[in-house]
């Protein structure tokens, strides 16, 4: 038996509709940006009112709260997390970025597909279950997050609350494939130090952008030969970046300083405080041997971030494939390169996580932002369907 929807799931492309209509920008993103309180306040206002719907706003950050909604049918060691994030990154250039626009079986806006149309039906999943408690195979839980496109604070915050769940689908662009496994990331700066000189006398200083080439050719050279030999069947093999530099402060003068910031992606099982280790260990012994001392450099951490991992056995991806497969979708289980809050959930609480949704990730975050209408009825589809099929997975 499966859980109907008398209204069918265009509600979903409803849901979705308003919800890109509501500024959400991460105020990481600068000027304009209005954070997360008008989707908060929508999905607080639309599912509060429902029967057995309990709805909890957990202040994060000054006027950005997380919304956390549950639905408990009595089966509490059987839950099962929805959790999407409600900021977007900048409108851009986008044309009427706030304005749903359909063309070619497609709806273009700001917000559509990363993650609002996940959002959108992981709310008419709940609607439809709270409906027909009947039917949920376990309590529902849909945590609507701030802050996934900045430094994760939405979800480390819910996580604090140590919330019992059994499994957790986590919704973002995966063109409705079961991604079990994502890579992590530590993001790093690496300064050099050298000292400043009159450009007249270069020789009395330092050029600290001079130490920084030798850090550059110790990355390509020695650190990504080394990360091409690595490689996971499901993701693929690590990567490291150079994103920025900065250095000098003037045409005139010698630089002192000089920054980098470097993202290097992990495969899982690499850990990311392990890796930054390794490579500050490797670029002090490059720096003392191959430099002969004169390049002087530190290292400091920025950001660390799980690669995702969750077993194939897992209740949550058996659940998801059956899932899939009683509605007639693909449902193969993938990994991904990028990451989400799953790895925070699955690596601070062991919840075992996937992540699902509507769309691509080629267009998130683009100048063209849209998402596949039919993917957002089909994946509204899906969470309803595995709403009632964990229940029988978990335990
Ligand atoms: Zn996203």
């Amino acid at each position: 038996m499966t859980i109907e929807s008398s209204s069918g799931s265009l509600t979903a492309l409803n849901i979705l509709e308003d919800l890109v209509k509501i500024q959400s920008v991460n105020p990481h993103y600068g000027d304009g940006a209005a954070g997360e309180g008008g989707v908060a306040d929508y999905v607080a206002r639309r599912l509060g009112g429902l029967p057995g719907v309990r709805v909890t706003r957990q202040p994060v950050l000054p006027g950005r709260d997380n919304v956390i909604v549950e639905l408990r049918v009595g089966k509490p060691d059987r839950a099962l997390l929805f959790e999407a994030h409600m900021d977007t990154v900048s409108l851009g250039s986008m044309d009427d970025p706030l304005t749903p626009v359909y063309r070619d079986g497609r709806l273009y806006a700001r917000g559509a597909c990363d993650t609002k149309g996940s959002l959108a039906g992981m709310i008419h999943a709940i609607e439809t279950c709270a409906r027909r408690p009947d039917l949920a195979g376990g309590d529902l839980v849909l945590l609507a997050a701030v802050d996934e496109e900045h430094a994760y604070r939405g979800i480390l915050a819910f996580l604090e609350l140590g919330m019992p769940l059994a499994g957790a689908v986590i919704g973002e662009p995966t063109e409705l494939g079961i991604v079990a496994a994502s890579k992590g990331c530590a993001r790093f700066a690496v300064h050099t130090h050298g000292r400043a000189a009159h450009t007249s006398v270069p020789h009395e200083g330092d050029s600290a952008i001079y130490q920084m080439m030798q850090v550059l050719r110790f990355i390509r050279e020695r650190v990504e030969p080394q990360l091409a030999l690595k490689r996971d069947p499901r993701v693929g093999s690590p990567t490291i970046a150079v994103g920025t530099i900065r250095g000098g402060k003037q045409i005139n003068i010698v630089p002192e300083s000089c920054t980098i910031e470097v993202d290097r992606r992990l495969i899982p099982g690499e850990l990311p405080d392990v890796v930054l280790a390794e490579f500050e260990r490797e670029l002090q012994a490059y720096a003392a041997g191959e430099c002969g001392g004169a390049l002087k450099v530190s290292v400091e951490r920025l950001l660390l971030d799980w690669a995702l991992d969750t077993p194939g056995d897992a209740a949550v991806v058996s659940a998801a494939r059956r899932a899939a497969a009683a509605l007639g979708l693909p449902g193969e289980v993938l990994g991904v390169p990028y990451g989400s809050d799953a790895s925070k959930l699955a690596h601070f609480q062991g919840v075992p996580s996937i992540v699902y949704g509507p769309g691509s990730i080629a267009q998130a975050h683009s100048r063209e932002e849209w998402v596949s209408v039919a993917q957002v009825e089909q994946a509204a589809a899906f969470y309803t369907q595995l709403a009632q099929t964990f229940g029988r997975f978990a335990k």
